[in-house]
């Protein structure tokens, strides 16, 4: 038994060793991605679900990591947010979204907006109202088309600082979206406190709508409470017809998921749209 314990404590240490290089790796391959143009904005368009109409797309990014091909957010972010990284690249992406964004409109793509995922990271130098600021500058893009992206993590700690910046941000005319909505914090106070107007409902509740009466009640109250409140209400992770008539039906107004397309580059977006434009 003592023989095996030391083998599996060797196993574990090599194990470790392994995963610190591959992290410590990264970090240095991350650090050298932005100015080698590595990193590419895919987009998911956002569809209001009784027209059927395109209302703007979610930012999403990827990673053409040298020999490791397309890296997953999943897989980077969270170490793009350890070593502090993510602060950069996430403000490559807003500029880069902004741009992006006010070409749909000289494209015809009228009123098309652009969502954006922030880290809570990005709160922690202060300094995010200005760099939100400078990005629509740079874009020539007016505020009332951006919308960021937050999760409930960001209210967890440090409020105040968070909450000046949020407010700081939504007063040029930016409006914040809270994501993955239902799955973490559940204090309510923060959707007023914070300015909320937008509430995403979580894939993992939209997934099984159809069979799950349980997350069925969760979405319904989701969505009654977002109409009180005068609050959007946007679903994300809808793969199939019957999942879009029934949030349809319960008066979820905007929608998206592979049902109407998968994150598209931006090329592909853009004929997407150009497309649906003509229809
Ligand atoms: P998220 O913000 O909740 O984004 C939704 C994820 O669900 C995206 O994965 C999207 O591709 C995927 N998705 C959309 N529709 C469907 C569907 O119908 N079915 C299924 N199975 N999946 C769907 P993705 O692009 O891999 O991004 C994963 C997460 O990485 C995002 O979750 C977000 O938290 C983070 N992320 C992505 N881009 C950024 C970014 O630019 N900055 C930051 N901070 N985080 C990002
Ligand atoms: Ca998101
Ligand atoms: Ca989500
Ligand atoms: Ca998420």
């Amino acid at each position: 038994a003592k023989k095996q314990e030391n083998n599996s404590f060797r196993y574990f240490d090599l194990q470790m060793e392994k995963d610190i290089n591959a992290r410590m790796s990264m970090v240095q391959d991350l650090k050298r991605a932005i100015e080698n143009k590595e990193f590419e904005i895919y987009y998911q368009p956002k569809v209001e679900l009784t027209s059927e109409k395109m209302i703007g797309a979610e930012a999403l990014i990827r990673w053409h990591r040298p020999e490791h091909g397309i890296v997953s957010p999943a897989d980077f972010i969270p170490v793009a947010e350890s070593s502090g990284l993510i602060s950069e690249i996430g403000k490559w992406l807003l500029y880069e979204a902004c741009q992006h964004c006010k070409t749909w409109h000289t494209l015809g793509f009228h009123d098309f907006s652009i969502a954006v995922n922030l880290s809570p990271i990005q709160f922690r130098r202060g300094n995010l109202p200005s760099i939100v600021s400078k990005a629509l500058k740079h874009a020539d893009l007016s505020a009332n088309y951006l919308e960021l992206e937050i999760t409930e993590s960001l209210f967890i700690d440090d409020t105040e600082h968070v909450k000046e910046q949020i407010h700081a941000i939504t007063a040029k005319g930016v409006s914040m979206a809270i994501d993955d909505f239902g799955t973490g914090y559940s204090n309510l106070n923060y959707l007023t406190n914070f300015n909320a107007s937008t509430l995403k409902i979580d894939r993992s509740f939209i997934k099984d709508l159809l069979t799950s009466a349980q997350h069925l009640h969760i979405v319904n109250a989701i969505i009654q409470m977002s109409q009180v409140m005068e609050i959007d209400c946007i679903a994300e992770g809808i793969e199939d017809t019957a999942t879009w008539d029934i949030l349809k039906s319960l008066g979820c107004q905007y929608g998206q998921g592979y049902y109407w397309s998968e994150p598209l580059p931006y090329k592909e977006f853009c004929r997407l749209a150009q497309n649906h434009i003509k229809h």
